[in-house]
């Protein structure tokens, strides 16, 4: 597909002046339809076995990292290595349970809710609670008011915060550990949170969806506690939550 160049671009001779001259309130200079026809055809078909090899892969990595670590738990360097490389796994699973709510892993409702509600509560994440949201913030990419879960702050509003908050928000690692924050307390200016059937979030005829997965989530965090009465709280955190 061939784009035309952007009107909200006008002829710039330097990068400065390309910057000066942006409009970011112009529209784009093309549709979502222009996007979806430049996608080649084959990337449209959904394989459902295919989805769930890559499942039943990350499953296979995860327990080779698990079996891994019992080997070599009483090597200090392991656990680095070992939190590095299952929380990155963690996160293809979060992948794939993402593509679950966005229904890219099949054509099939049911399979898509059952796969995502297995794979996002085994890493205690409510399924239909981030997958509403989520939409939410698909539908509203970087709208200062509308966004759910990128929502930026002014110049002025970021100029008031101390420093210690400005660090934890906005300086790696430390954000990357306000993600269940995020999901029990959602942003400061929005509220109520991923496990709550009546935030603003959810329609009223949704609210059922977020009851069932917040169930599995609490059935994920009992088999947890069950769990660490059988390896110690402190093999648990290590194995699962770190
Ligand atoms: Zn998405």
């Amino acid at each position: 597909m061939a784009v035309p160049p952007a009107k909200n671009l006008q002829q710039a001779s330097s990068p400065n002046e390309e910057i000066e001259q942006f409009d970011p309130s112009a529209p784009p200079p093309f549709k979502v339809a222009d996007i979806r026809a430049a996608i080649p055809d084959h990337c449209w078909v959904k394989n459902p076995w295919r989805s769930l090899s890559y499942v039943l892969r990350d499953i296979l990595v995860i327990s080779s990292l698990v079996t891994f670590a019992v080997f070599f738990k009483n090597i200090t360097w392991v656990w680095p290595v070992y939190w590095v490389a299952q929380g990155t796994m963690f996160w293809a699973i979060f992948v794939l349970g993402h593509d679950c709510g966005h229904g890219s892993f099949s054509d099939n409702i049911n399979l898509n809710s059952m796969v995502g509600h297995i794979l996002h509560s085994s890493i205690l994440v409510p399924y239909h609670g981030w997958r509403i949201s989520h939409r939410t913030h698909h539908q509203n990419h970087g709208h200062v008011e509308n966004d759910e879960s990128w929502v930026p702050l002014t110049e002025k509003t970021y100029k008031t915060l101390n420093t210690v908050i400005k660090i934890l928000r906005f300086k790696i690692p430390f954000p990357l550990f306000l993600y269940p924050l995020y999901l029990w307390t959602r942003h400061p200016r929005k509220s109520r949170s991923h496990f709550h059937p009546y935030s603003d979030m959810f329609s009223p005829n949704e609210r059922p969806y977020i009851v069932i997965s917040a169930l599995c989530w609490a059935l994920m965090v009992a088999n947890l506690i069950y769990l660490s009465t059988i390896v110690g709280p402190t093999m648990l955190l290590a194995f699962h939550t770190m």
